[in-house]
């Protein structure tokens, strides 16, 4: 335990808006930055989406909420000698999926093994990452050549596709009213209010199905400036 002087020297080296620390859940580890008060929450899942990482710890430093972004810098987190998507963890079903692709090679004792330490971690990371109730959860994702917003219209409720020219920039709705207020932007925007059939695994099914606001916010690798424009013109226009 820090004593009094000690304390008071760490808080006035940090400002008392801006703590951190970081906690670590099932190997994946977090850089935590609160921001005064409000049910804003903010995720950097994939560390390799260097550009996402860069927009929204810049955000965090003049928007209020709780960001949590992974510090590792590549895409998948090693556990022993396996590998794991962490957006793909959000559902049993979605991880064995995941761990069965990323580790042809591991037996399925290993495979069990890793499915446990994230079914064990799973109730504790959603905690830590879902909005208190009405608030919402911001992901921000970077793609590069592929994925696109083309991906999701066959799977998505509404869509509102303004810049069709540019699939790598779009957002990913679920809830209604948010899907609405998005669609006046010329941004692309898809509305998942129904969880996709498919279970991936996804933080944005979980939150589907869980009837949690939730926004991804895809940008292109690099892509800077869209993604920081998408992101404050959600900002401003969406209920807190
Ligand atoms: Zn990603």
């Amino acid at each position: 335990m820090p004593n009094r002087r000690e304390f008071l020297t760490a808080t006035a080296f940090f400002p008392s808006i801006f703590y951190r620390r970081r906690p670590r859940y099932a190997g994946i580890e977090f850089q935590v930055l609160r921001h005064g008060k409000s049910r804003r929450r903010y995720l950097l899942i994939h560390g390799n989406e260097r550009t996402a990482h860069a927009v929204l710890t810049a955000h965090m430093k003049t928007h209020k909420g709780i960001a949590h972004l992974v510090t590792g810098q590549a895409r998948n987190i090693p556990v022993g000698n396996l590998v794991f998507d962490p957006n793909r963890i959000w559902s049993r079903a979605g991880a064995e999926k995941n761990i069965r692709a990323l580790n042809r090679n591991a037996t399925d004792d290993q495979r069990e093994t890793l499915l446990q330490i994230l079914d064990k971690w799973r109730a504790i990371m959603v905690a830590a990452v879902i909005p208190p109730k009405g608030g919402l959860l911001v992901a921000l994702h970077n793609n590069s050549q592929g994925y696109s917003v083309e991906d999701e219209v066959s799977i998505s409720d509404q869509t509102s596709l303004k810049n069709r020219a540019n699939p790598h920039e779009f957002m990913l709705a679920t809830d209604p009213a948010d899907f609405a207020i998005l669609a006046q932007s010329d941004f692309n925007v898809v509305l998942q209010q129904k969880a996709p059939p498919t279970d991936d695994g996804s933080l944005s099914r979980l939150a589907a199905l869980q009837g949690v606001r939730y926004v991804n916010i895809e940008a292109g690798l690099g892509n800077t400036a869209k993604q920081q424009a998408m992101l404050d013109w959600l900002e401003q226009r969406l209920p807190q």
